[in-house]
């Protein structure tokens, strides 16, 4: 029984850091625990093997709101850069705006979340926000300029 108990453990201990790997890595959370859960430590190992996923990386960091796409040459730059690294094209300067949300995970249920981005102005900011909430499903409270 004992053992049982231990294996249970072991493979739920793997689904967990499957999907963190994954969505580390820019791929999709559920697969990595796919993984986990069929292959157990193997699954895991095979995670951590396998490339980042350029195009869900770039992804995450355009979502953190720290990145953005140059308008010009479409690479990742920085939020606040005013000037494109890459192509030297001067950038429009965002304005920096917090957002409050509501989670309503189990661990984290009534907590408010701020979190700041980079927008033109506050509609923008407004509906970055509720992009956001729609795909972690959490709800936005309000928002102000900092
Ligand atoms: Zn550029």
């Amino acid at each position: 029984m004992g053992y049982f108990i231990f294996l249970i453990v072991v493979l739920i201990i793997c689904i967990w850091a499957g999907g963190v790997i994954f969505e580390k890595k820019g791929r999709k959370r559920g697969n990595g625990q796919g993984l986990g859960c069929l292959l157990g430590p193997l699954g895991v190992l095979i995670a951590a093997l396998l490339p980042e996923n350029p195009k869900g990386v770039e992804e995450r960091e355009l979502e953190s709101g720290e990145n953005k796409k140059c308008p010009f040459c479409a690479e990742i730059i920085k939020a606040e850069a005013k000037i494109c690294k890459h192509c030297g094209k001067e950038q429009e300067i965002l304005e920096k705006y917090r957002l409050f949300f509501k989670k309503f995970h189990w661990n984290t249920a009534d907590e408010e979340y701020k979190d700041f981005i980079y927008a033109k102005d506050e509609i923008s900011a407004a509906e970055k926000g509720k992009s956001i909430c729609d795909k972690n499903s959490w709800t936005f409270v309000k928002i102000s300029k900092m």
